[in-house]
């Protein structure tokens, strides 16, 4: 096996990263360090002599842009994105800090550490390394580093894209999260899970309206009554299955690598037989309409004149109006509706230079490697990306033990990165970006 420097360079920056703790609440006054994080990734940079571009969308909210210019600079730039927040942790759950970037047991352990840090530090070792040899990559390669990923991205991609779009000019692709990381399925054969699509997301406000009274009465319109069946009605409702262009390919293509018969027509049965898997992929056949939150009114015995409910939707790609429409019908004509946030569904089609490349860089560090393009119930800084019509790819190469169940990191107690799954990565990456 090949080492490269940035291989040996990896898993100190990732310990790094994972002690800054740059928990993002989802409250401004609550997350912290996301500052601290991009000055130490300018700090990284800088020490090999690339400039950056470190900017505040909000005091702290810190987001960071650097451009590494390629040799043919007629080409389409490369963006590689990964965001520096994480989501809280908490410590009596944990059985380590997970402010740490403790390693044992082969892993590196901290919240972060598969979402996103073992990225952002994967991408900072690559540029490190081609900066002290003098390498130029293929074409220009931005780095972005953004804060609020994992709190509607406001302060971090959406902001960037709304006030700096410049820094992105020519950006032709880009990659993040979430994907590349590998699913065994025997000793000779791994699927790494490439995404090239995610559902979009509307979370909606439902208003009902009633004649305002005194508990005590007989009420035929109260605004209470009148939106629980609307959220009742919804709630029930089982969306049908819709099998997306990328879920057809998933579908077909993980089948064929594990050798059962698959019927794309019938997708919930497909799915069953797909084992571990299943979890990842089961919201991606259908959209969703969940109702979230409650609220009306203010004394037990007042029926209030106004009642609301939060409807937490997500919507496969191209759904987004024929979904709407049945919703609005389920919630019948009485009640109001207000989009309260709105995140369009993404997808791109798994083919061309860039897809080729990925699968020939993770062959060339495992023979058994097999890329599969997968559709994403959840949504990352790839839908602020996608809106300057940048094709966006989730790709962090990982290569995991069989036995990890690695989709209850993402968020989960004991997140952790096994340290050689770490320095597959950056070789992988390397290898990836100095052919593409
Ligand atoms: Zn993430």
């Amino acid at each position: 096996m090949e080492t490269i420097a940035a291989a040996d360079e990896v898993v100190g920056i990732c310990r790094d990263l994972l002690r800054i703790d740059t928990t993002n609440t989802g409250d401004p006054r609550t997350t912290v360090g996301e500052r601290v994080a991009a000055e130490y990734v300018a700090a990284q940079l800088g020490e090999v002599g690339i400039d950056a571009e470190l900017m505040e969308s909000a005091p702290k909210r810190a987001n960071l842009v650097a451009r590494i210019p390629g040799a043919d600079r007629s080409r389409g730039a490369l963006l590689l994105h990964g965001h520096l927040d994480v989501v809280p942790a908490d410590a009596s759950e944990w059985s380590v800090d997970p402010f740490s970037g403790e390693e044992k047991d082969g892993y590196l352990w901290g919240r972060g550490a598969i979402d996103m840090k073992d990225f952002d530090a994967m991408m900072l070792a690559v540029v490190r390394d081609w900066a002290r040899t003098g390498y130029v990559p293929p074409r220009d390669i931005v780095l972005c580093y953004t804060a609020d990923e994992e709190a509607g991205m406001q302060y971090g991609s959406q902001w960037l894209v709304d006030n700096h779009r410049d820094l992105f000019e020519g950006c032709t692709e880009a990659i993040g999260e979430v994907g590349g990381y590998s699913y065994t399925v025997n000793d000779d054969l791994r699927l790494y899970l490439v995404q090239t699509a995610e559902k979009g997301l509307d979370w909606l406000r439902l208003h009902a309206t009633g004649r305002p009274g005194h508990g005590s009465f007989i009420h035929d319109d109260n605004a209470v009554t009148n939106l629980a069946d609307a959220v009742a009605r919804v709630g029930h409702h089982r969306f049908p299955t819709v099998v997306t262009p990328t879920v057809r390919a998933f579908l077909e293509q993980v089948g064929d690598a594990l050798g059962i018969d698959i019927d794309p027509a019938n997708p919930e049965q497909a799915i069953a037989k797909l084992g571990p898997i299943a979890n990842l992929i089961g919201a991606t056949i259908r959209n969703t309409a969940n109702p979230t939150r409650l609220e009306a009114g203010y004394k037990d015995n007042v029926i209030p004149g106004r009642a609301s409910a939060t409807i937490d939707c997500r919507t496969l790609p191209g759904e987004a109006d024929g979904f709407l429409a049945t919703l609005r019908e389920l919630i019948g004509p009485d009640i109001e509706i207000e989009h309260v946030h709105q995140q369009p569904a993404v997808e791109t089609s798994f083919d061309g230079a860039l897809v080729d490349a990925m699968g020939a860089a993770l062959r060339a560090e495992d023979p058994g490697a097999r890329t599969v393009p997968y559709l994403m119930s959840g949504g990352t800084d790839a839908k602020a990306f996608a809106t300057l019509g940048i094709r966006c790819f989730g790709f962090a190469p990982l290569k995991l033990p069989a036995d990890l169940n690695f989709a209850s990191l993402f968020h989960g107690i004991d997140e952790r990165v096994p340290v050689d799954g770490l320095k597959f990565g950056v070789r992988v990456l390397d290898r990836l970006l100095r052919n593409s």
